[in-house]
Parts: C-alpha cells; sequence; structure tokens
C-alpha cells in the first residue's frame, strides 16, 4: 500500500522561535495517525536540526529540506549539500519546486542531479512538477509533465523510484487561490501514474505517492484526498497555520 502524506513547505517564512511554536502547536494538536500516514515539515534551512530534534519521538512525522545542491560539495558558496542535510538527519528534500525552477533557472537537468544526490545520502526526493496556466490554457499539460518526468526522473531504476515522492503542482493553483478541481487533479494524478508504469512497472507505479499543491486548504482537502490517484498534499500557505495543517493532515482519514 503506498504512503499517504501531508507535507507542510514553510517557504522562506518564520522565525525560529515561530517555526519550534507552529511545530509545537502542530504536536499538541494530538493527530493521530494511520498506518501508512506520515506528516512532513519543510523547514528553512537553519531550522532543520531543531524540528529533527522536536519530531524524533514522534512517530509518522519527517522533516524535509525545500532544497539541495546539484553539486556533491566544495567550493559553492552558500549551497547545502545532500550530504549535509543527511548528517542532520533530513528525511525528505523538496527537489523542483515551481519558484526553484522559475526564480533559480533550474531545469529538469539540474533537478536530476538533485534527485541522484539525495538518493545517493539516503533522502526521499519530493520531486515537483506541473505546468503555468498558458500550458493549462492550451491544453497541453499532459505533454509538460510527461517532459518534466522524463528528463528528471527517467533515468531512475524502479528501485530507486521507490524512495521518490511526485508532487503535482498546477503553478496556476501555487499560491493563487485557485486550486484545480478534484477531476483535474485526479486526471493528472492518473496520468503521471500512467507515465510511471510505462516506464517503470505496474509494481513501482502502484508504489509511488503522488500529491497534489496547490492552494489546498482545510476547505478542499478531503474533496482532493478522495480521488483515487491523489495520495495527500504538498502545502504551502495554510501549513503555517496550526489549526490549518492539522485539519489538512485529518482529511486524509
Ligand atoms: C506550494 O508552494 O508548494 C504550495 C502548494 O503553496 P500553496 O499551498 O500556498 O498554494
Amino acid at each position: 500500500m503506498r504512503k499517504k502524506i501531508v507535507a507542510g513547505n514553510w517557504k522562506m517564512n518564520l522565525t525560529l522561535a515561530q517555526g519550534e511554536q507552529l511545530i509545537n502547536d502542530i504536536l499538541q494538536a494530538g493527530l493521530k495517525l494511520e498506518e501508512g500516514q506520515e506528516v512532513v515539515i519543510a523547514t528553512p534551512f537553519p531550522y532543520l536540526a531543531k524540528a529533527k530534534s522536536l519530531l524524533k519521538n514522534y512517530p509518522g512525522f519527517y522533516v524535509a529540506a525545500q532544497n539541495c545542491s546539484s553539486e556533491k560539495s566544495g567550493a559553492y558558496t552558500g549551497e547545502v549539500s545532500a550530504e549535509m542535510l543527511q548528517s542532520v538527519g533530513v528525511d525528505y528534500v523538496i527537489i523542483g519546486h515551481s519558484e526553484r525552477r522559475e526564480y533559480f533557472q533550474e531545469s529538469n537537468a539540474v533537478l536530476a542531479k538533485k534527485v541522484d544526490l539525495a538518493l545517493a545520502n539516503g533522502i526521499k526526493p519530493i520531486f515537483c512538477c506541473g505546468e503555468p496556466l498558458e500550458i493549462r490554457q492550451a491544453e497541453t499539460q499532459n505533454d509538460y509533465v510527461a517532459t518534466q518526468l522524463e528528463e528528471s526522473l527517467y533515468h531512475l531504476t524502479a528501485e530507486q523510484l521507490k524512495d521518490v515522492v511526485i508532487a503535482y503542482e498546477p503553478i496556476w493553483a501555487i499560491g493563487t487561490g485557485l486550486t484545480a478541481s478534484a477531476a483535474q487533479a485526479q486526471d493528472m494524478h492518473a496520468f503521471i501514474r500512467s507515465r510511471i508504469a510505462n516506464k517503470f512497472g505496474r509494481e513501482a507505479a502502484l508504489h509511488v505517492s503522488v500529491l497534489y499543491g496547490g492552494s489546498a486548504k482545510p476547505g478542499n482537502a478531503a474533496e482532493l484526498f478522495s480521488n483515487p490517484d491523489v495520495d495527500g498534499g504538498l502545502i504551502g500557505g495554510a501549513s503555517l497555520v496550526a489549526a490549518d495543517f492539522t485539519a489538512i493532515v485529518q482529511k486524509l482519514a
């Protein structure tokens, strides 16, 4: 059975004290995670070790970085390597978020290198894909997402793919208040799973978790998560409010 995951992406928000408070508020909500359900919290780099220590006695709670370097180590001032993330106990890393692709010109080829380094260091990539508005309007979103998958993930083995989580995040829905309809999400998630089946086989496709991201909130999460190919969510804005985030996690049930 594949995992059901709600991952919160704090982006470049919160001080250390605010982040600690948010994690404590989430933990105090007393969420009862069922078998196979996970909560992942993606904090800014400086808070990862602290987040890990706050979550370490809570089964089902994991820590994610929001990015990692495409290089292994060396003279890359300001970069943070996958090995460094591993050394502070990071479990997951978001790779290829649309903000990284847009503002930092991260190409599919660069993202493939990041995926490899994360896996080599025992960190599970949450690989983001998704189309901009003009591609959706031209109805070519399937080709667009297929290329993202091909160029960043198709070099992996089926065994490696088992450690990858895919997040479908239509760019027009991120932070805009616009959400893909449940049908639009299901269609794309089923398409992504079919591409994975095609390349890596049916077993890998049934195993891979595909999360939805884009203005998910307590009011729409249940409908989104009820789709057979939607295995949870990657949550931006609503992950900064403990009550909203925990309400979304509860919708996994
Ligand atoms: C995101 O940034 O991954 C995201 C889904 O943001 P939001 O939930 O705010 O749309």
